[in-house]
Formats: structure tokens, sequence, C-alpha cells
């Protein structure tokens, strides 16, 4: 399913004399199947330009298209659209209701009429797609979950509707750094899993960058910047601390790097895609020896490397590069 935004704009309390342009004149197209991030600070417009994906909102100037199928301020019948647009709101968790998880899961797929035995297949798949075993938690309360667990059900939810495009607003909100991991990891999987287009909001850009084909940068409820990480971080790496948004510690590493004249490539996500560049730079006799870099993680975690690499030098070959798997 494909989505443009053509000069969308959208007012809160349009017409009082507290009104507020949250999306401001944003256009955009999203081909079928892509997987994009949508990064921006808190208050940059992405929940609120997420609302309009499913109709929930609809704008107040310009329109949104999706698969041919267009909303404007006047548009009707949104029920096939909201089908097919799946969106998991932030904190997804608080909208669990049902006794059990299986109940809760199946809610969805009950409401659309389907046969017990489909409800039944799709809240198996559901949860072995989010990493819920079936047997052992069917029967739980979703109040006694996990946090992390408790956000599992909520996603589960939405992919037993099947929909076609998966919207995730800031899906590892609150989470601790591992439960964060374990939710990306879970989102790489269902586009494994699922042939869907899928769209996540996030305010942190060193998780994004390495899941994401595409990034939406917004800041102040226009849309500043779309392509590629890559691309984004290659030309756009001063604007975006600019507006105050981290860009990936490696990429922050590389540009310090080649500020002193080790010429690493600028484009960098992972550290195995700097590794060669510095080892060779070091070979040059170049050392990275610097107080300042200590304080990046990425940086000890690269001289760790570097000092693997001293005591069995002949190593040095592509296995041991890209071990962190870009665009896995
Ligand atoms: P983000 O999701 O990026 O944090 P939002 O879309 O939630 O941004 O908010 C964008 C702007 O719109 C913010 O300035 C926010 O205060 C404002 N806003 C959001 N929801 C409402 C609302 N229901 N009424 C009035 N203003 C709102
Ligand atoms: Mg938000």
């Amino acid at each position: 399913m494909s989505i443009k935004a053509r000069n969308l704009t959208y007012i809160y309390d349009e017409g009082m004399p507290f009104e507020h342009k949250a999306v401001d004149d944003v256009s955009f197209e999203i081909e079928s199947g892509d997987f994009v991030g949508l990064i921006g600070h808190t208050g940059s417009g992405k929940s609120t330009l997420i609302q309009h994906l499913n109709g929930l909102i609809r704008p107040s100037r310009g329109e949104i298209e999706i698969n041919g199928f267009k909303i404007s301020s006047d548009s009707q019948n949104l029920t096939e659209l909201r089908k097919r647009v799946g969106v998991v709101f932030q904190y997804a968790e608080y909208q669990l209701f049902e006794e059990t998880v299986e109940k809760d899961i199946g809610y969805g797929p009950k409401n659309l009429g389907l046969s017990e035995e489909e409800i039944n297949k799709r809240v198996r798949e559901s949860m072995e797609a989010v990493g819920l075993d079936y047997d052992k938690y069917k029967d739980n309360s979703p109040f006694e979950l996990s946090g992390g667990q408790k956000r599992r059900v909520a996603i589960a939810g939405v992919i037993a509707m099947r929909p076609e495009v998966l919207i995730l607003d800031e899906p590892t909100a609150g989470l601790d750094p591992g439960g964060r991991d374990e939710i990306f990891e879970l989102i790489k999987n269902l586009r494994k899993t699922f042939d869907m287009t899928i769209v996540l909001s996030s305010h942190s850009m060193d998780d994004m960058a390495k899941l994401v084909n595409t990034l939406m940068v917004m800041n102040k409820g226009r849309l500043e910047m779309m392509d590629t990480p890559r691309n984004i971080f290659k030309n756009h790496a001063h604007r975006l601390r600019e507006i105050g948004l981290d860009i990936p510690q490696v990429l922050e590493l590389a540009i310090k790097l080649r500020d002193r004249g080790i010429m690493v490539r600028e484009d960098a996500i992972t550290i195995g895609e700097i590794k060669e560049d510095i080892l060779r730079e070091l070979k040059k006799g170049k050392v990275l020896d610097n107080k300042e870099f200590d304080n990046i993680e990425d940086n000890r975690k690269i001289k760790d490397e570097i000092n693997k690499d001293k005591t069995d030098k002949d190593e040095i070959d592509n296995n041991g590069v890209d071990k962190e798997g870009y665009h896995a």
C-alpha cells in the first residue's frame, strides 16, 4: 500500500485564540513495502501526522492518499481504511482491557466477524510473531505481564488484523535499553514474516538508523528531510545537530576523526564500517588516542577491537568487519 501526502496541514483548535499548527504543509510519498522511520523531537508533529495515516484525524488543509483512497477534510467512511492500516499507539499497553491475552488479541478479528477457527489461528500467529508463547500466556491477564510483554500483546492485537500498513508510534518509549532492543528486533522480524509497509516513529536516531530504509525528519511541524539514513547523515549531519537531534555515535566519531585528518567514511552507521578505515589510518601512524574520544562508547568498542586486532593482526579480513549487519 502506498501513502502519498500533499500539502498536508493540521491545525489544532483552528479559529480559536490558541490555535496551533502541528503539521505544516507536509508532502511525501511512501512506497509499498517501505520501512520508514519518522524522527523528531517531542512536539514536532509525529503523532499528529501518524493519526492521519488511518484517518483518525483529517487534514485541515491538503490531502493524504492511501492506495488511491483520498482522505481530505470532508472524506467519509474510513472503516475499510482502518482495517488495512493498523496503528500501535504510544503506550498502547494502556489500551489493553480484556481478561485474557487471548481475548485481547482476538478482539479485533472477532469484530471483523471471523470464524472462531480463524480468530484462533490469528491469535497464535500474532503471539508467535511478537515472541510470546501461546500456551504459556494465552490465559494470563494482560495486567499481570511485564511492561515489555504488555506492549507485545498490544502489538500482537494490531498484527492480528493483518494490516497492510503497520504504524508504530514511539514503540520503545519508556522501555529500558534491553526492552528497547527487543522491540526493535521484533519489528525487524515482523517485517520479514508479514508483507507490510512499516512506519515507526522515535526521537532516538541511534536506534532507527540501523533499522529503516527511509528516514523522515520532522522539526516544528515541517518535514525537513526524507531520504535513506546514509544520505541524510552524509548530507545533513550538521543540520541534524542544529535542530538538536542526535546522530549515530559512530558518525559523531567519524566526523571528529575527519576533522583531525583521519580519513574515514563519512556516512558510517555501524562500527564495522569504519573499522577498516581506522586500521588503515593507524598503519600510516595516526593514533586514536585522544581523551575526548574516550567519552564515546563506540570509540571504546573500536579501541577494544583494535587491540584484539593488534594481537592477531593477520585475522583482519572481511569476516570480522560487518558483524553489526546493516539493514539485516
Ligand atoms: P510529537 O508526536 O512529535 O511529540 P505531536 O503531534 O503530539 O508531536 O504534537 C505536535 C504539536 O501539537 C505539539 O506542539 C503539541 O503540543 C500539539 N498538540 C498535540 N495534540 C494536541 C491537542 N489534542 N490539542 C492541542 N494541541 C495539541
Ligand atoms: Mg508523539
